[in-house]
């Protein structure tokens, strides 16, 4: 029986839509034979409405990915917020202390370090140019998953889709994970990251600022219309503190936690709070199943790198399914998949760990080790190669980088 479908992704999120896009345009799949499978699209994106809440800060290997799906100059075109600076201190320094960090794009040779996007206009472009590649778009849930030696099968309640190969791309919470029986480390880091847009009184000054209080960590992302979106980690009794505060009291909190860096905060949306979980799948490939972004690994916001290491995920899988093509290779066969895992897993694992590292030591860390991590910040700074190779990582530029990222 021939399947339905060569790959059937599960989850039509940023990673697995920019996969789906990689797939048909550029690893020789083709649209009709290729479908998303998404249980709740996001309402149509609209220019001009107010910043939404939830945004990310893209690397540049991720604008390289973007724009081999097809979606890049749709979003550029839309609203993205180039970052040319991040400065990065302890609560225990002044921000313009020489023990603060600071990366400058001009340093580096580079336009900018990044752009600040938002997370539906990265999904809907990704969705739009599937669409445009012929590619199906299933609404449904996935409820259960077989894994046969010649094809797997998705039942979205009700309906049953057959593929050579099943991605899993459905989130943090993978369900595809779950029914794969696919064992997964959770960390519970008993965090809340808070998150709003906000104005402040003196200019961003197209600089992502970041500073490590002792009991979390605070972030101010540049928006292009001069706002700030902000990440404010706490644990989870402060969390609900801060929430529970007046505006004003916030706004005052804020101000404060910045160590006034910006000026006066002033809240400019609602505020949420996310639960923070670290999670680490044991092995990302089965045979015709593999597992990408979220649904492999989460990992701590505060190096803001949860989607661009999915990104990379996406590109590398795409990469190898088109190298297995041009050696008529079973996309599902388990061989290929281990590869994209070999290549994937120790990487993501790195950032995982080094992610809780600096949870543990810079943001919440009391004690000697957290002294030595202060400090080291500073060092960093100081030594000009070791700083650049920090942001050649960041930038997604350095170590295995898939030719989509190029
Ligand atoms: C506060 C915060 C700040 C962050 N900031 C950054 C940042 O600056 N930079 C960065 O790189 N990352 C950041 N991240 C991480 C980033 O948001 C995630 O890594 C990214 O959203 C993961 O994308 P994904 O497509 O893998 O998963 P998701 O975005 O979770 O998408 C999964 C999709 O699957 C669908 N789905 C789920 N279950 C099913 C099912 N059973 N059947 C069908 N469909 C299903 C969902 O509806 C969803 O559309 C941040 C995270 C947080 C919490």
């Amino acid at each position: 029986m021939i399947p339905d479908y060569d790959l059937a992704i599960v989850g039509g999120g940023a990673v697995g839509a920019a996969f789906a896009a990689l797939a048909v345009r550029a690893a020789g799949f083709s649209g009709a034979r290729v479908a998303v499978i998404e249980r709740e699209r996001p309402p149509a994106f609209v220019a001009g409405e107010a910043y939404d809440l939830r945004v990310v800060a893209l690397s540049r290997a991720s604008t390289r990915i973007l724009a081999a799906a097809g979606a890049w100059e749709a979003i550029a075109a839309t609203r993205i917020s180039p970052y040319e600076r991040m400065r990065v201190w302890h609560a225990s320094f002044a921000v313009d202390s020489p023990a603060a960090l600071e990366f400058d794009a001009a340093e580096l040779g580079e336009p900018n370090l990044g752009y600040i996007v938002e997370s539906r206009l990265i999904q809907s472009a990704l969705l739009a140019s599937l669409e445009a590649s012929g590619v199906s778009i299933l609404a449904g849930a996935v409820e259960a998953l077989s894994l046969a030696p010649d094809m797997a099968a998705v039942d979205l309640g009700g309906r049953r889709i057959t593929a050579r190969l099943v991605i899993g791309a459905d989130g943090g919470r993978s369900r595809v994970r779950d029914l794969a029986g696919l064992p997964v480390h959770t960390r519970d880091y008993g965090q809340q990251a808070i998150v709003a847009n906000v104005a402040t009184a003196r200019p961003h000054a197209d600089t992502a600022w970041q500073r490590f209080l002792g009991y979390g960590t605070l972030a101010f992302l540049p928006l292009a219309n001069g706002q700030c979106s902000i990440v404010w980690s706490v644990d989870n009794e402060r969390a609900a503190a801060l929430r529970s505060l007046d505006v004003p009291a916030f706004e005052r909190e804020l101000t404060e936690a910045l160590d006034g860096a910006l000026g006066e905060v002033r809240l400019a949306s609602s505020r949420v709070a996310i639960p923070l979980v670290a999670t680490r799948a044991e092995r990302y490939a089965l045979e015709r199943c593999v597992l990408i972004g979220d649904a492999a690994h989460t990992v701590h916001p505060l190096a803001g790198q949860g989607v661009n290491l999915g990104f990379l995920d996406a590109a590398t899988l795409a990469e190898e399914l088109a190298a297995g093509r041009a050696e008529r290779e079973d996309p599902g066969a388990l061989r290929l998949l281990r590869r994209h895992e070999r290549r994937r897993r120790p990487h993501n694992e790195l950032m995982s760990r080094a992610m809780g590292g600096f949870n543990d030591f810079l943001a919440m860390g009391h004690g000697p080790m957290a002294a030595v991590a202060r400090r080291g910040l500073g060092v960093v700074n100081r030594m000009g190669p070791v700083k650049r190779v920090f942001a050649a990582r960041a930038l997604g530029i350095a170590g295995d980088v898939p030719r989509f990222a190029k």
